[in-house]
């Protein structure tokens, strides 16, 4: 039988280097029978992410930073030129200024809250308009979301927000292309150790309260998160969308761990 991504093409948005939740995914779709194209941020990012992209067959790697309509625009002409339509897209970028990532909520700035939302929830949708009329039927919009949007997460702070409003935005995106056949959905990854995580304060901790409090007793690698992008971009999910899917080792279900459940 045919591997289940075999035909499709996609884009992956956010790699940094070989840590990035965008590679875990890409990863998996490629070894799946994908074809797949790059965006990577700014120049020093691209001697990292053109040999990752190499790795797995792919020639087009394109320079995107999402706050220039102009390069977003650009990197979709691209692909309608050299290939027509396309499948799906991973969209797995974030920022907030790092003074917004320690203290309190409360102290956050206009420029820094606005900063944020622009990058992690409106290029969501920035993306998705461009991306829509180049997509075939049963096309597949993915995003990455944090439990910091559901509940209050420590130095999370305007990232929370910002991630409560791209949940916010599945949805509504999701009801607006249901009808053209396009789905679009969300993976709500437990704490990895990444570039963008790196810069939240008391990381660490996260980790290690996450590892003693979920119920797998475990963090979550970027080949299980890799492992829902596959299943979320291919046809197995074709009756899912505007879903919040979490790969966090169950750690959202849980209101209180029992006494003696911390690994010894
Ligand atoms: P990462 O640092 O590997 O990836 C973040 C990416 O965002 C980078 O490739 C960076 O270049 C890109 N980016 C930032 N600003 C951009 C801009 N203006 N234009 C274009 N690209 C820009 O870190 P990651 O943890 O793999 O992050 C990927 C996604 O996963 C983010 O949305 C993040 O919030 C989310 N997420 C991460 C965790 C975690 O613990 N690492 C948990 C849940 C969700």
């Amino acid at each position: 039988s045919q591997p289940i991504m075999a035909g499709k093409r996609g884009l992956v948005m956010g790699v940094a280097n070989d840590r990035s939740i965008a590679w875990g995914i890409a990863a998996q779709a490629h070894a799946h029978g994908a074809e797949l194209a790059f965006t990577y941020q700014g120049e020093a990012l691209a001697k990292r992410v053109k040999p990752l992209a190499e790795s797995v067959g792919s020639d087009i790697v394109l320079q995107c930073d999402v706050t220039d309509d102009a390069s977003v625009d650009a990197v979709f002409a691209a692909l309608e030129e050299k290939w027509g339509k396309i499948d799906f897209v991973i969209h797995a970028i974030a920022y907030a200024d790092k003074e917004e990532l320690k203290g309190r909520y409360v102290d956050t700035s206009r420029e820094g809250f606005l900063r944020s939302l622009d990058i992690s929830c409106y290029s969501f949708t920035a993306i998705a308009q461009r991306a829509v009329p180049l997509m075939n039927e049963g096309g597949s919009l993915l995003t990455l979301t944090y439990y910091g949007a559901e509940q209050v997460m420590p130095h999370y702070n305007v990232m929370g927000v910002a991630k409560a409003a791209l949940e916010s935005s599945v949805r509504y995106l999701a009801a607006d292309l249901g009808s053209e056949g396009i789905r679009v959905n969300a993976i709500s990854a437990g704490p990895i150790k990444t570039l963008a995580a790196s810069g939240i304060g008391d990381f660490r901790h996260i980790l290690k309260w996450n590892e003693y409090n979920s119920p797998l007793r475990q963090n979550v690698s970027i080949e299980q998160v890799g492992g829902a992008g596959l299943y979320l971009l291919s046809d197995l999910s074709s009756g899912v969308t505007g879903e919040i899917h979490h790969v966090d080792s169950g750690y959202h279900v849980v209101g209180m761990m029992a006494v003696d459940a911390a690994p010894q």
